[in-house]
């Protein structure tokens, strides 16, 4: 059998234990009717157990040490040490992976493809399909929302920016000499986004549009005229316009803005104005074929779920704003896919939805009562959130089976990985800095310690799990003789084999290895950007508890230069990034979900061994007909087809 279709549903950090539970209990309609017609396993992410190093996995078959996109911080050969740790999300450009996703094969077997809101593979083009920056930043794509919608006034309220008269001029179109206005929008959105890495000015993200006060009746002023691209559009009271463009010219590059204005106000007179903005959107960079972004954003259709409304029986979300956003962010999926199946009739998708792992990293702890911060009322709230997660999920998937999905498609459900309760938080940097191997220096403007590269012999990332020896000729500003290599990887085994918890008196870490020792991914030639030793943490360690900038190893706060080397988390109570695949606690795993339907394919099943999250992109490749993936290091799951 050959397929005509497959869809591959990324559920981000969902767990098997709960996708169990909750068919048991019978919350999960959806899920269950696929457990009962398909085949179910636990799924072997590769290391590190993280986000864009396993959507790179699925839609590769290629494990880390092949693709090389190992995590969210990437760090290339060349580059000073702390530079990968500045840029979150590069690893998601297709440009660093050294393997091959299946969506190209597809494409070049003219195969319409759609790749939507997946954290891996962008900056890709496709002859016969499309690819839609998701709900992360990707860089090399604008925010799809430039600047948040405004209201514009000549005599302003607080919540309101100031429109600027700027005087009388002759127009054709109006009876009455034209008053000119301007307002100034900031592209706020731009600043703090990875688009283009780099600050802007104020200057740089300000744009100026004008427009008129016009008559057309000749006895007051009851329009406004906007001009643009040698068209005019009259908006009267009460009305909304066209859609209507501007652009930030930005040191980097420009990119086009599209937005609609409401005339709310008019005076007879012309001198009273009030006019509303829309958010200025992207109309450009975030969707392959470009011009999808302009079609997309003026259906009203973004891959975000700012712009989504929810419907009545999605109350019971309205307490927890984390479920609600997911809620509206499966129906702005949802929306999006529709749209795109109308027009490209795709036959392979490669879709992704975040919410279980955002549930994970704030609940998870909650459920497991060996917790500290456990409680039971942290508990049932926790349970709670759970149960209308999955439920969320469930009807989004059951959406998607009935909507793009008939007897004869391949259906694969699949996360990237599972989650771990954790509540111990380790410095790493501390470690390295007691031990001589790390150097840091006060900074009186920062207030804070900054690295000393040229005294550093090892420079931890975390997302990676490695720690890189900051070697001569590789680094830019390394240190490390090449002769010392060696002793240095030695030393750095030695110190984090020595670190105990005084709290427990054992060691915090689970392995620390060489790079072509790692039992997970070694012993054959490593990707450049896999580090020098890789470390996994015991379950319960973990190094984020909420702020990003923890896992950047450049600058390091006094509490934590002064404090001691474990102490208890705050805020974020699951993790899954530093523990070694498989690993367990409780009813958890830091395994992902695997779930297949379709003819041929076991009815009713479940595995007995795991399979590996690199088995999936060979096993849809068979399925479909194509060829596997070149580097594809994963097999066809033979055991899971009739
Ligand atoms: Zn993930």
């Amino acid at each position: 059998m050959v397929y005509r279709k497959a869809i591959i549903i990324g559920l981000d950090g969902a767990i098997p234990y709960f996708i169990k539970k909750y068919v048991e209990e019978g919350l999960l309609p959806n899920f269950e009717k696929l457990l009962s017609e398909g085949v179910f396993a636990e799924a072997v992410p590769s290391p590190p157990t993280d986000t864009p190093t396993n959507w790179t996995t699925i839609a590769t078959g290629a494990d880390t040490a092949t693709h090389g996109v190992t995590s969210f911080y990437l760090h290339l050969p060349g580059e000073t040490l702390p530079y990968g740790q500045k840029y979150r999300f590069r690893s998601q450009l297709a440009k660093y992976c050294k393997a091959e996703y299946l969506w190209k094969i597809a494409d070049e077997n003219g195969i319409p493809s759609i790749v939507v809101n997946y954290p891996s593979g962008w900056g890709m083009e496709l002859k016969h399909g499309a690819i839609i920056s998701g709900e992360w930043y990707m860089p090399g794509a604008p925010p799809k929302i430039l600047s948040d919608s405004c209201t514009y006034s000549t005599s302003p309220s607080p919540e309101e920016k100031p429109l600027v008269f700027l005087g009388e001029e002759k127009l054709d179109l109006s009876k009455l000499p034209a008053l000119k206005y301007r307002l100034s929008v900031k592209a706020s959105r731009i600043a703090g986004s990875e688009w283009l890495y780099r600050d802007f000015t104020e200057e740089e993200l300000t744009v100026f549009i004008e427009f008129y006060a016009i008559s057309i009746s000749g006895e007051k002023y009851d329009a406004v005229l906007f001009v643009q691209d040698n068209s005019a559009h009259t908006v009267k009271v009460g009305e909304w316009s066209n859609w209507l463009t501007c652009v930030f010219e930005t040191s980097a590059g420009s990119v086009k803005g599209v937005f609609r204005a409401k005339l709310e106000k008019l005076s007879e007179n012309g001198k009273s104005v009030k006019i509303k903005l829309t958010e200025i959107f992207a109309a450009e960079k975030w969707a392959y074929p470009e011009t999808l972004c302009r079609e997309l954003v003026e259906k009203g259709i973004l891959p975000d779920a700012s712009l989504e409304k929810v419907a009545n029986e999605d109350k019971a979300y309205l307490n927890y704003p984390i479920l609600l956003s997911y809620a509206k962010n499966a129906r702005a999926l949802l929306k999006l896919l529709t749209y795109i199946d109308n027009k490209l009739k795709w036959r392979l998708c490669f879709l992704h939805y975040h919410i279980f792992d955002s549930l994970n990293h704030h609940y998870l702890g909650y459920l497991y009562k060996d917790l500290p911060a456990y409680t039971e009322e942290k508990y049932e709230k926790a349970l709670e959130v759970m149960e209308l997660g999955w439920k969320i999920a469930d009807r989004f998937v059951g959406e998607i089976l009935e909507k793009f999905c008939d007897e004869d498609t391949l259906v694969v459900v699949v996360s990237d990985h599972g989650c771990l309760p954790s509540w111990k938080m380790i410095s790493l940097r501390k470690i390295l800095v007691e031990a001589g191997l790390l150097e840091y220096k006060w900074d009186d403007n920062l207030k804070r310690y900054r690295v000393v590269l040229e005294k550093t012999l090892a420079y931890p990332y975390y997302e990676p799990s490695y720690i890189w020896v900051n070697l001569k000729g590789r680094e830019a500003g390394g240190v490390v003789e090449p002769s010392k290599y060696e002793d240095i990887r030695d030393e750095v085994l030695s110190v984090l084999k020595s670190t105990k918890d005084p709290e427990t008196n054992t060691c915090p870490f689970e392995l620390a290895v060489r790079r072509e020792e790692d039992p997970y991914i070694g012993g054959k030639p490593q990707a450049e950007t896999v580090g020098d030793i890789l470390y996994y943490l015991k379950p319960s360690y973990q190094f984020w508890d909420g702020e990003v900038s923890i896992l950047d190893s450049e600058t390091m706060g006094k509490e934590e230069m002064e404090g001691p080397v474990i102490w208890r988390a705050k805020k974020i109570f699951g993790t899954h990034a530093y523990y070694t695949p498989g690993a367990r606690l409780g009813d958890f795993t830091v395994n992902g979900i695997f779930l297949m339907k379709g003819p041929g394919v076991a009815e009713g099943l479940e595995l007995k061994e795991p399979i590996r999250l690199t088995d999936i992109a060979p096993t849809v490749a068979h399925l479909m007909g194509l060829r596997k993936p070149k580097k594809c290091d994963g097999r066809v799951l033979y055991e899971a087809l009739k």
